[in-house]
């Protein structure tokens, strides 16, 4: 495997990608690009086999109540990978629709419950009389954020020692019209309901990037240390 080669998944891009939130990845491309890496994105899809092991970075972005459904049928078989890439501390991305699979349960409007994947301690909740949409600003560890978020489904921490928010509203709902945060954090994986997408904060987007060369490296043995996790995460 060449040094310079980054490897990231991307979770069911081609069903998860409704708002576009794989500009995302395109973002880190590019901004990798400058830290003269290159990459190579692979699209994991239905019934595609994955090892998380084998990437830098993990994404997953948002998608419609119907896709979502047809996601949770082939996601849980990733399970074990995922928990295990996140649980060692590294770079993850979740967003919107994702964000609410790796909750216990996403319950929809039209009263079914989708399973989630149950990594983390948080369940989800459509409420029909409020769609969340509009502009978001927020304040993290890292400085202002200032996204777009479309959502009806509200989402709520079950375990607030271990999961911590992402940011703190300042304009818009974030998780649900409660609580006044935004997204989650727990050890290097991000959560978050900010489409447009997120990393054109590029504040927020340098931060990943060094999150991943630091895993880029750890993968090629060029570093033994894991990536940095923050005390309190
Ligand atoms: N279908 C989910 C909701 O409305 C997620 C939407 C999205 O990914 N933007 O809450």
């Amino acid at each position: 495997m060449s040094d310079k080669l980054i490897k990231i998944a991307c979770l069911y891009e081609n069903l998860m990608n409704t708002y576009g939130d794989s500009g995302d990845v395109k973002i880190l491309k590019f901004l990798l690009k400058r830290e003269d890496y290159d990459t190579k994105v692979d699209n994991i899809s239905l019934g595609d086999k994955f090892n998380a092991d084998n990437y830098a970075f993990v994404f997953f972005g948002g998608g419609q109540d119907f896709e979502q459904t047809v996601v949770a049928k082939d996601l849980p078989r990733h399970k074990e990978t995922i928990e295990k890439y996140i649980n060692a501390g590294n770079p993850m991305f979740c967003i919107c629709g994702g964000y609410q699979l790796m909750g216990s349960y996403y319950k929809t409007n039209s009263g079914i419950t989708i399973k989630g994947l149950d990594i983390l301690p948080l369940h989800t909740i459509f409420k029909s009389d409020k769609r969340m949409i509009g502009d978001t600003h927020y304040m993290t560890e890292w400085g202002e954020v200032k996204t777009f978020e479309d959502h009806s489904g509200q989402t709520y921490f079950d375990d607030t020692n271990k999961l911590h928010p992402f940011g703190n509203m300042i304009e818009g709902y974030g998780n649900n019209p409660q609580d006044h945060v935004e997204g989650l954090r727990y050890r290097n994986f991000i959560d978050s309901y900010s489409h447009d997408p997120l990393l054109k904060n590029v504040n927020v987007a340098n931060e990943i990037v060094q999150m991943i060369i630091t895993r880029h490296q750890v993968r090629t043995g060029k570093e033994t240390t894991p990536v940095k996790v923050g005390e309190k995460y």
